[in-house]
């Protein structure tokens, strides 16, 4: 019998940053992953900022930054007729060797498909000693108790079956959890389409369709938008054709692979087939995200559209959230509260990618009628084009205007945050508007020696003293201490950094959301810090 704290099923990127959060933490971890960890047909490409920031953190966004997609390489979204015909619009997005991180964050989106993303995740986990990852091993059944989980798995490779006791599971095993089903956890949502992908490579394929290069091709045909076409690995020619909806009741062996790719580029070549799928496009969310000794991330409790590419990334911030609240619960100053406390932040969360991802989905939807005129060669073809294009990135580009979605989630009515009576912000997908209040994740700001504020936060709580005048705070430190709570205070003097975060005092928690923000003491600093640690009588 094998005993670990904490059992992680699904070695995706969700169970696979999971288990690099709680190494990273000092807390031992066994995850199970039932395939061999190779990815031959990826999913994910684009690792957004949020997920870059926890990247830095964890000391391995310089391998996602030179992963082998070319950094000069432009990330540009283009739409057109087909490849080889008329170009309609293009969203400019700069090769990552030109354009430095935005104002917001020290960090800005990469292009690194996921056969590369998991690999750098999974050396990290390995360089833990207290993490174990297992491939070929499956989850059969568990059963939890009071004290423990006690789960029976398989080791694929000899079919030999073994118990292992956890304290903890959690299911990371994707859209078909099985950890979910057995807890009888439902999903709310709806199916949105049947798209095909078809992963090929083709040499030289922007120099043959004569097309300027892009990382994003959308086609919009006479039948209006109906497919896109990625470049996934351009050192290796490895590309990827995705129908949107394909409809209903297709099998690869019924698929017609040629002309579909003839349909998208507009002409005839010969490709080499890397393979093909057809998968449902859902739009759903869990009833919740846990159940006593179990929790669920990721894709086992929320299913995206792809566009605005939220998915992977939303089920990072899931485990990021989760492994903190695991391990201060796990070295004893977590409060009984303090693991409740995931659903009711994430599970929001989840419902607004989803939403999100839908809504980018119907902007594409809403230019499902084409025209034959968007083909003709002829001055009024020209105009229709350019109708049709501006509408294009206007409409169905906004899913890569995102800085709002990707950084500006925050935890409202959080269980262990404090409110202090301000409003929110309007929550806006496109634009960001940084903010210190409570829930917010704490914004970022230069500190003129290389750091960026983000990079004071992480092991345990931080209490920024903004300013001389901010008032002495040894009342807190020494609740905290009386605690076991991890606390390091840190005065900040830069002017710049004062008026971004407004309050002469902010707490700050290990996945860099504030919690508290005033300008004087609490009237009751052990009781701000039981909140905080979900503790509260
Ligand atoms: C076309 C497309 C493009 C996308 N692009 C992006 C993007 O750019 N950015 C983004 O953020 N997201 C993107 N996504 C979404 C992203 O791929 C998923 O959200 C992400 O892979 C989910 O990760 P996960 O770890 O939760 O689940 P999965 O990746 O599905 O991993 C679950 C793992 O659990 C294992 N497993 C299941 N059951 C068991 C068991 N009983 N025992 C052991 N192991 C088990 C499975 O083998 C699997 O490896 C895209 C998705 C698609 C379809």
């Amino acid at each position: 019998m094998q005993k670990t704290p904490v059992l992680i099923v699904g070695g995706g990127p969700v169970g696979l940053a999971l288990a690099c959060e709680l190494g990273w933490r000092g807390i031992a971890c066994t995850l199970i992953e039932q395939g061999d960890g190779t990815i031959v047909t990826p999913k994910m490409n684009e690792v957004n900022i949020r997920t870059m920031e926890f990247c830095r953190r964890w000391g391995i966004a310089e391998a996602v930054h030179t992963c082998p997609f070319p950094p000069d390489y432009p990330l540009d979204v283009a739409f057109v007729t087909t490849l080889s015909g008329y170009e309609l619009g293009r969203v400019p997005r700069p090769p990552r060797i030109s354009e430095a991180s935005g104002p917001h964050s020290p960090m800005r989106l990469q292009v690194c498909s996921q056969m590369w993303f998991d690999p750098i995740l999974q050396n990290f986990a390995r360089t833990f000693p207290h993490v174990s990852l297992r491939y070929r091993t499956r989850l059969e059944t568990f059963e939890q108790s009071e004290s423990g989980v006690r789960a029976e798995i398989i080791d694929l490779e000899n079919g030999r079956r073994e118990r292992i006791d956890a304290q903890y599971l959690v299911g990371c095993d994707g859209a078909n959890s099985v950890v979910r089903r057995s807890l009888g956890i439902g999903l709310n949502g709806e199916t949105l389409g049947h798209p095909v992908h078809l992963h090929f490579r083709a040499p030289n394929l922007l120099e043959t369709c004569g097309r300027k290069p892009a990382t994003f091709f959308f086609t919009f045909d006479r039948h209006g938008v109906w497919s896109s076409v990625r470049i996934i690995d351009p050192l290796n020619a490895m590309w990827r054709l995705m129908v949107i909806d394909a409809g209903p009741g297709l099998t690869p062996e019924t698929i017609d692979r040629k002309a579909y790719l003839r349909r998208a580029l507009g002409l005839s070549i010969e490709v080499e087939w890397l393979g093909t799928s057809i998968w449902t496009r859902r739009s759903a969310v869990a009833d919740r995200y846990s159940n006593g000794r179990i929790f669920l991330a990721g894709d086992a409790v929320h299913q995206l559209s792809p566009t605005g590419g939220l998915g992977m990334n939303t089920g990072i911030a899931d485990a990021v959230d989760l492994g903190w609240k695991l391990a201060a619960t796990l070295s004893g100053w977590g409060g009984d509260g303090l693991l409740s406390s995931y659903d009711a932040e994430r599970r929001p969360i989840g419902t607004r990618s989803v939403n999100m991802a839908a809504e980018f989905h119907s902007e594409g939807e809403k230019h499902g009628g084409g025209t034959a005129m968007i083909e003709e060669d002829s001055l009024a073809g020209a105009s229709v084009r350019a109708r049709v294009g501006e509408a294009l990135v206007r409409d169905v580009g906004r899913q890569f205007r995102t800085l709002g979605l990707q950084i500006g989630y925050r935890y409202e009515a959080s269980p262990i945050c404090v409110p202090d009576g301000t409003p929110p912000d309007r929550d806006d997908p496109e634009n960001f508007v940084p903010s210190a209040r409570p829930g917010s994740r704490a914004p970022h700001a230069w500190l003129g020696d290389g750091r960026s504020t983000l990079d004071l936060y992480g092991r345990g709580l931080v209490l920024l003293r903004l300013g001389t005048d901010s008032p002495d705070v040894s009342a807190i430190e020494s609740e905290a201490a009386a605690r076991r709570v991890p606390l390091q205070t840190i005065t900040v003097m830069q002017p710049h950094v004062m008026q971004l975060y407004q309050h002469r005092l902010v707490m700050v928690r290990p996945d860099g959301h504030v919690v508290w923000r005033a300008n004087a003491l609490p009237p009751n600093a052990g009781e701000l810090i039981d909140k905080l640690r979900g503790a509260e009588a």
